[in-house]
């Protein structure tokens, strides 16, 4: 009996001696796991594409890799650039057979000028054409031209977002008028942002900033803080308006600042009200849109711009958890 109860007691010591050794192994890997996730070192990579500088910063280079071959897919389907993307084909020759992105963006923005009264309207190609900020912006003042109202009449004439047909069933993009073009510049750099935040979890990235020229989504953390991201001065260069943290959300600014040409003291941005065939001129300078991904954030940025502050903000508060941050003049 005495015996017995002499191991017994032995092998209770020996249970609490196990049990403590697990316990602090346990530990030590949760610390040490938890530690070396958080101190691995990011790497940031910036590349040109879509006409604009995008950013990724992550823990994992191949995964990197892959989210940056994704934006460029979605170059490849999205861009005005490019003769053989999809929607220069579209533009083109009135119809196409669209990949699953192509129509995800085409009938988001659809359900955007619904919702903006035509404020946002991806069928503004003709207008950015005639406007070519982007060509102004290097002219000499002398050189610009601002266009007649002949000229922006006939442009509205292929404006409309209702010119647009979708054929589900066959996944057919048609333009139902000749001379319609489609810009998708307010919306396919945020859809792209989005694209590269699913490819980089398909990775198991769990931490992740990617930024496309201003178009930001921060997937959780960097290390032990959320994501710090720096909101641009819309009236100085290399300023910052105001610091946010972010995480798993996404940040979108429009603004007056970057694609500008000024004509006789008065600035033509990049940004056209599709319901008057004239640059945004509202007194807003700049719109950031917080929102839980990034296409939402993109294209509302853009519509609310249009808007104005007030209809802008009444947009937004159809949106789920969105918010909006407007800097006027
Ligand atoms: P963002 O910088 O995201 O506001 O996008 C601006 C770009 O969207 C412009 O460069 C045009 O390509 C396009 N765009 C301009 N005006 C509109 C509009 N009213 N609706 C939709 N897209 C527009
Ligand atoms: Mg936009």
């Amino acid at each position: 009996m005495g015996k017995y109860f002499k191991e017994g007691r032995r092998e209770k010591g020996e249970g609490r001696k196990i049990f403590y050794f697990f316990l602090s192994s346990i530990l030590y890997l949760l610390f040490f796991g938890f530690y070396g996730c958080a101190v691995k070192p990011y790497h940031s990579q910036t590349r040109l594409i879509m006409g604009t500088v995008m950013e990724i910063v992550a823990q994992d280079e191949k995964a990197i890799e892959a989210a940056f071959k994704e934006i460029e897919h979605i170059d490849d389907l999205m861009s005005n650039y490019k003769p053989e993307s999809e929607i220069s084909r579209l533009n083109k020759d009135g119809q196409v057979k669209a990949s699953p992105e192509t129509l995800a963006v085409v009938k988001a923005s659809k359900k955007l000028f619904r919702f903006s009264e035509g404020a946002f309207d991806i069928t503004v190609g003709p207008l950015i054409k005639l406007w070519n900020v982007k060509g102004n912006m290097q002219k000499d003042a002398s050189l610009i031209r601002i266009p007649g109202e002949g000229k922006i009449k006939e442009a509205l004439s292929c404006v409309g977002t209702n010119f647009i047909d979708i054929d589900e069933k066959n996944s057919i993009i048609r333009l139902k008028k000749k001379s319609v073009i489609l810009d998708l510049g307010a919306i396919a750099a945020g859809y792209a942002v989005d694209r590269a935040i699913a490819v980089l979890k398909q990775n198991g990235v769990r931490n992740a900033l990617v930024n496309a020229g201003g178009e930001i989504y921060c997937l959780g953390k960097k290390g032990f803080s959320y994501w710090k991201v720096g909101l641009q001065n819309p009236r100085k260069k290399d300023g910052v308006a105001d610091i946010v943290k972010l995480r798993n959300r996404a940040v979108a600014t429009s603004g007056d600042y970057e694609q500008f040409f000024v004509y006789e003291n008065k600035r033509y941005a990049h940004i056209i009200d599709p319901r008057t065939g004239y640059p945004v001129d509202n007194g807003i300078i700049s719109v950031s849109v917080f929102a839980d991904d990034c296409t939402t954030a993109d294209a509302l940025g853009t519509a609310i711009f249009v808007l104005g502050k007030e209809k802008g903000e009444q947009l937004a508060k159809r949106f789920k958890n969105v918010e909006v941050k407007i800097i006027t003049k």
